[in-house]
């Protein structure tokens, strides 16, 4: 009987599930949205409960498309939207509160209030990460003082405490199994990246009572068993990352020096530093890759905070294109930007600026500008971002770049792939299979259980749907560096520092 695994690929916005074949190939895919809830401005939550109850109609939904039963997955495997987390009650399994979402801002003054004590260079020394709300760290220190009662159940180890592939976890085995992945366990900044354990010094900083955390794991082992009352038999849980950690995997970056890069909504750009974490001078984060066995891969990360998206506001706020797929065709109508640049500082500049002042600029405009123009600068401005991203990866990790893999809705654009690849002077990949995220955790749960031998077989299965060369070697690409950079500079600063 042929053998799949099943990934569950929980998402910020929906849970998904898919069934892969031993090629690495997708039988079948089942998608459930779920709520985002809005208590307050700058406040973003889930229903853990819900989130749970869509994974597991996911989960069935796809064995019915797919036309397999239970009996013929050898393994599923976790990847999920990071950072976020859920605090439950050990004895009945119930959430204290809604899920508080990566997206959450709440925290920025405890963030603050955390910087001016001088805590902020030993945290990042450690973690890897800065001190911002998106993680999880101040999220949890929140929930526990905020939550009547919980300061105190926790300190009686009557609480559990996890992002949302331990919380699945938990609800898969039945409340029998409280683990995570180092991947995950990596973004809370509780955790030590160089020991791969949680952190006592880290721990008493951010008072979270080590009780309620739950135990690290690798990626890639069995975690447990999924309950027969689910799925009607055992089946083993034997892979977990976070959903960039996983793309990577997915991407199989699995050198040092080996990069993906995802177009969605922004752009999540990952670079495989090997078996050292590299320290960022230029703003990036230092996460863990993933750990196999014994050994520990690290990663530089960056990340854009509008990449698709100004496709997204082309269409719906200037209308010039009713559908994201005619931008292309838009943008083609020229040959060039025709000195047209436009930076989508929307909501600040992320690495390697750092400007939450900047706002959204267009510049260059003649009496010859047109649409097609300002199509192709909205194009080139995602690759001009990635672009800078990557320069700062090569100048940390002393790695040049040989050849980007890329995945995201935004890779549908063959003129911003052939762009990236003729600013970067690098190769641009792109996949035959897309759902690389899930794919990274198949493959995880697929290796510990020895559906796929090792990740040479896996290397080897990653295909290209097509290959963009870099072509353009010319000092048209030296300018247009030089004018993005001029751009970029007038755009900062400009709304005025409270
Ligand atoms: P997310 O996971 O962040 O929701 P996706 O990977 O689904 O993102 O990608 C969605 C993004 O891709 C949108 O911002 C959209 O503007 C962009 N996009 C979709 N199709 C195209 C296309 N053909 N050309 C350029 N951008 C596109």
């Amino acid at each position: 009987m042929e053998k799949y695994i099943l990934s569950l690929d929980q998402g910020t916005t929906s849970s998904r599930a898919i069934v892969f074949d031993q090629k690495g190939s997708i039988r079948a895919v089942a998608q459930q949205e779920f709520r985002q809830i809005y208590p307050q401005d700058g406040w973003v939550e889930h229903d853990a409960n819900e989130i749970w109850e869509s994974q597991k109609t996911v989960m069935l939904d796809v064995l019915e498309k797919a036309g397999i039963s239970s009996s013929s997955i050898a393994a599923v495997g976790i990847t999920n939207q990071r950072e976020t987390i859920v605090v439950w009650n050990r004895q009945t399994g119930e959430p204290l509160t809604n899920a508080i979402v990566w997206q959450d801002r709440r925290t920025a003054g405890d963030c603050d209030e955390l910087r001016k004590q001088g805590l902020e260079p030993r945290i990042t020394e450690k973690t890897g990460l800065r001190l911002d709300p998106y993680f999880s760290g101040t999220k949890l220190r929140w929930l526990l003082k905020n939550c009547e009662g919980a300061l105190d159940a926790a300190a009686k180890g009557e609480l559990a405490f996890g992002t949302m592939d331990t919380w699945l976890l938990w609800k898969l085995t039945h409340g029998k199994v409280h683990k995570t992945d180092v991947t995950n366990a990596s973004r809370t900044l509780l955790l030590n990246i160089h020991t791969g354990q949680w952190d006592e010094e880290l721990l008493e900083m951010l008072e979270i009572p080590e009780s309620m955390l739950p135990e690290v794991c690798s990626s890639s082992e069995v975690f447990g068993q999924v309950d027969a009352s689910i799925l009607g038999e055992e089946i083993p849980i034997a892979g977990i990352a976070g959903d960039q950690q996983a793309a990577l995997f997915g991407q199989a970056c699995f050198e040092q020096g080996m990069a993906k890069n995802t177009y969605g909504t922004g752009c999540f750009l990952l670079m495989n530093t090997g078996n050292k974490p590299v320290v960022s001078k230029n703003n990036l984060l230092t996460t863990i890759a993933w750990k196999i066995g014994d050994e520990t891969v690290y990663a530089l990360e960056g990340s854009v905070f509008i990449a698709g998206a100004v496709i997204q506001w082309i269409r719906d706020e200037l209308k010039m294109i009713e559908s994201a797929s005619e931008i292309d065709e838009l943008a083609a109508e020229v040959e060039d930007n025709g000195g047209l640049y436009l930076v989508p500082a929307f909501a600040g500049l992320g690495a390697p600026y750092w400007d939450p002042y900047a706002r959204g600029l267009l510049v260059g405009i003649t009496r010859g500008s047109t649409k097609a123009h300002m199509a192709r600068a909205a194009l080139e401005s995602i690759g001009f971002q990635s672009a800078d991203l990557i320069e700062c990866m090569e100048k940390d990790s002393g790695v040049s770049l040989s050849e980007l893999r890329v995945d995201g809705g935004a890779t549908k654009s063959d003129l911003l792939m052939q762009f990236q690849a003729d600013l970067l002077g690098t190769k641009v990949l792109r996949p035959q299979v897309t759902e690389t995220t899930a794919l990274g955790a198949a493959y995880l749960a697929g290796l510990a259980v020895g559906y796929w031998e090792n990740q040479a077989q896996i290397a080897q299965q990653w295909q290209t749907e097509k290959v963009f060369e870099s072509k353009d070697r010319t000092d048209k690409i030296g300018t247009l560096k030089r004018r993005w950079k001029k751009a970029v500079g007038l755009s900062r600063g400009w709304l005025d520092a409270e």
